[in-house]
C-alpha cells in the first residue's frame, strides 16, 4: 500500500539522506507487522510537525506508523555508521531495527527525520531480529518526552505501535514500534564508518551535509570542519551538563549513541538517579562503571577525541598543522563544558549573580547528598520550597539524617541568597523552574510498562505523560508517581531490551 497523494500532499516527505552516495546507506523498506495497534499517537509532537493528527489515527495512518505502508514520497533507507562500543571499536554497526522514512518541515521551519524503529531486519542488523519489545518502545517514549519537556536537546517520540508479533529475548515479549523524530541521526559513529574505510571523500560530504543542516552559519567558512568538531563539542557539553542537572544517566555512552545535533539519543538502559551518588550505574551491562552518572562528562570528551580523529584528513591536508589544529580545539572542552555546567548548577540553588564561595556552597551540598544518600530531585525540590514558609524549611530538613550538618549549610546558602537582592518570591519561581518535582523514576516507569502491556491499561501512561508535560508544576495528591521508591520498590538495573 502506498500512502499520500499529490493532492492533500499528506506525508510529503523529502529524503536528503538518500541523495548522499549509495554506500551511506541501505535502500530498505521496513517489514510489515501481523497486527498493528496504536497504543499512542503525540498530539503535541504531531502539531509540532504539522502532521494530522485525523490521518493518523485513521487505517492509513496506522499502516505508516508501524511500516506496513510508506507514504509515496518517501525512500526508505537504513543508515550505515560504525562505533566505539564500551571503548571497543566496531567497524559497521548501522540501523538494524531502523529505517529512516525520511523528513519532514516542522511549525520551526527546520527538518526533522521520522525513522521507525523496530521495522524489522536490515543488512546491518548481524545476529538481531530487527524488532523492538513493546516495553523498550514504550521506556522511550516516556523517557525522551519527559527529557524534551526537562528543557533538554532529545531526538522525541511520535507513536507507540503494537505489533501484534512476539520477540524472542531472555523471555518471548510482545514486539513494538516506536516512530522517532530527530533533527538529524547523524552520529559520530557515522563519521567513524569513513574514517575507519580511509575514504576522505566520504568524510568530507558527510560533514558537509552536518555543516548544511545543523550549522549553516558556517557554510562559507575556511576552516568549517574545525568549527564543526568544536560547534559539536560544546552542544555536547551543554547536553552532557543538563542531564546532570537532572539525575539523568544514559547508560550506553558509545560513539554511535552520540548525535552530532547535540540531543540525546537511543534510550537504552538509561535511568534517572533516585539517591545521589556519582557512581551510580543502572545498565547491567554496564558492569565496570564506565558510564555512571559522574563519568558521563569525561567520556563525552573521550567520545569527541574520536570524532575530531575522523576530521584529521580534512580539517588540514598536512598531518602535522591538523593535528595542532585538532588539539587547540580539544584543549578547550573542559572550559566549554565547566561554562555550561557552571550556568546550569547555579540555577538549581537559585544563583543568578556569582560571588566567591558559590562553587564551595555547591560542592558541599553535592556532599551532604552523597553522605546521607539523599534522594538527588527531592533534596533540590523540598531546597527551591523550603524558603516559602517555616514548615516547608522543616520539610526541607526532614529529609536528612544529619541535621546539625544540613542547617549549618542552610544558613550559609540563605545568606548567599540575600545577596542576590531579588524578592524572595521571585527566588523560589526561578528555582522551582529549574528543579523538576517529577521525573521519570525507574520504579514508576516500570509498572506503567506492565499496566499497558498486561492489563491493556493506558489511563497511567497517559496521567503520567501529562504530569511530565510540566515537570516544574506543584501537584497535589500524585505522589505515587513524584515519591522516590520505596526500599521494596527501587529498581537498580535496568535492561537494554534491544
Ligand atoms: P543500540 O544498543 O540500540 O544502540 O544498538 C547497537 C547496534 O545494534 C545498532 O547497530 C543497532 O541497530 C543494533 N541492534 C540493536 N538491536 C537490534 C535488533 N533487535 N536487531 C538488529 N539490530 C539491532
Ligand atoms: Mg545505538
Amino acid at each position: 500500500m502506498i500512502l499520500g497523494n499529490k493532492k492533500t500532499n499528506e506525508l510529503y516527505l523529502t529524503n536528503s539522506y538518500s541523495k548522499l552516495p549509495k554506500h551511506f546507506y541501505e535502500e530498505k523498506k521496513p517489514t510489515p507487522v501481523k497486527n498493528p495497534k496504536l497504543i499512542k499517537l503525540n498530539n503535541n509532537l504531531c502539531d509540532f510537525l504539522n502532521l494530522d493528527k485525523k490521518f493518523l489515527l485513521k487505517k492509513p495512518g496506522l499502516f505508516f506508523l508501524s511500516g506496513n505502508a510508506i507514504p509515496k514520497s518517501s525512500k526508505p533507507i537504513s543508515m550505515a555508521y560504525a562505533g566505539h562500543q564500551f571503548g571497543h571499536f566496531v567497524e559497521q554497526l548501522g540501523d538494524g531495527r531502523a529505517v529512516l522514512l525520511g523528513e519532514t518541515k516542522a511549525s520551526n521551519g527546520k527538518l526533522y527525520d521520522i525513522q521507525l524503529k523496530g521495522s524489522g531486519k536490515t543488512s546491518f542488523s548481524r545476529q538481531g531480529d530487527g524488532r523492538s519489545p513493546l516495553e523498550s518502545v514504550i521506556r522511550e517514549y516516556i523517557v525522551s518526552e519527559a527529557i524534551h519537556y526537562l528543557g533538554i536537546p532529545t531526538t522525541r517520540s511520535l507513536a507507540i505501535i503494537s505489533s501484534g508479533e512476539f520477540v524472542q529475548r531472555e523471555s518471548t515479549l510482545p514486539g513494538g514500534v516506536l516512530t522517532r523524530v530527530a533533527s538529524s541521526h547523524i552520529r559520530v559513529g557515522t563519521f567513524e564508518f569513513f574514517f575507519y574505510r580511509n575514504d576522505n571523500e566520504s568524510i568530507k560530504k558527510i560533514a558537509d551535509y552536518t555543516i548544511l543542516r545543523h550549522f549553516p552559519e558556517i557554510v562559507n567558512k575556511k576552516d568549517k570542519y574545525q568549527k564543526l568538531l568544536e560547534k559539536t563539542m560544546i552542544l555536547q557539553a551543554e547536553l552532557i551538563s543538563k542531564w546532570i542537572n537532572v539525575g539523568f544517566i544514559h547508560g550506553v555512552m558509545n560513539t554511535d549513541n552520540t548525535a552530532i545535533s547535540g540531543e540525546t539519543i537511543d534510550y537504552g538502559p538509561c535511568a534517572f538517579m533516585n539517591t545521589y551518588n556519582p557512581n551510580t550505574v543502572y545498565s547491567y551491562i554496564d558492569i565496570k562503571g564506565r558510564y555512571a552518572y559522574g563519568n558521563q562528562a569525561q567520556i563525552i570528551f573521550w567520545n569527541l577525541t574520536k570524532f575530531a580523529q575522523t576530521l584529521s584528513n580534512i580539517i588540514d591536508q598536512d598531518p602535522k598543522k591538523s593535528n595542532k589544529l585538532i588539539v587547540n580545539s580539544l584543549e578547550k572542552f573542559p572550559e566549554f563544558f565547566n561554562n555550561a555546567w557552571k550556568k546550569n548548577i547555579k540555577k538549581k540553588f537559585g544563583f543568578t549573580k556569582s560571588f566567591e564561595g558559590d562553587d564551595k556552597i555547591t560542592l558541599e551540598f553535592l556532599e551532604i547528598l552523597l553522605e546521607q544518600k539523599i534522594d538527588y530531585t527531592f533534596a533540590f525540590r523540598k531546597l527551591s520550597s523550603s524558603l516559602e514558609s517555616e514548615q516547608k524549611k522543616q520539610e526541607f530538613f526532614k529529609l536528612f539524617s544529619n541535621k546539625k550538618k544540613i542547617k549549618s549549610w542552610f544558613s550559609n546558602w540563605s545568606l548567599r541568597i540575600k545577596k542576590e537582592k531579588e524578592k524572595i518570591a521571585n527566588t523560589i519561581i526561578n528555582l522551582k523552574k529549574t528543579n523538576p518535582l517529577i521525573i521519570p523514576r525507574n520504579h514508576v516507569v516500570e509498572k506503567i510498562i506492565n499496566e499497558v502491556i498486561n492489563d491493556n491499561d493506558f489511563k497511567k501512561l497517559d496521567e503520567f505523560m501529562c504530569l511530565l508535560e510540566n515537570p516544574y508544576n506543584e501537584y497535589y495528591g500524585k505522589e505515587n508517581y513524584i515519591n522516590p521508591p520505596k526500599d521494596n520498590e527501587d529498581i537498580k538495573n535496568t535492561f537494554c531490551g534491544t
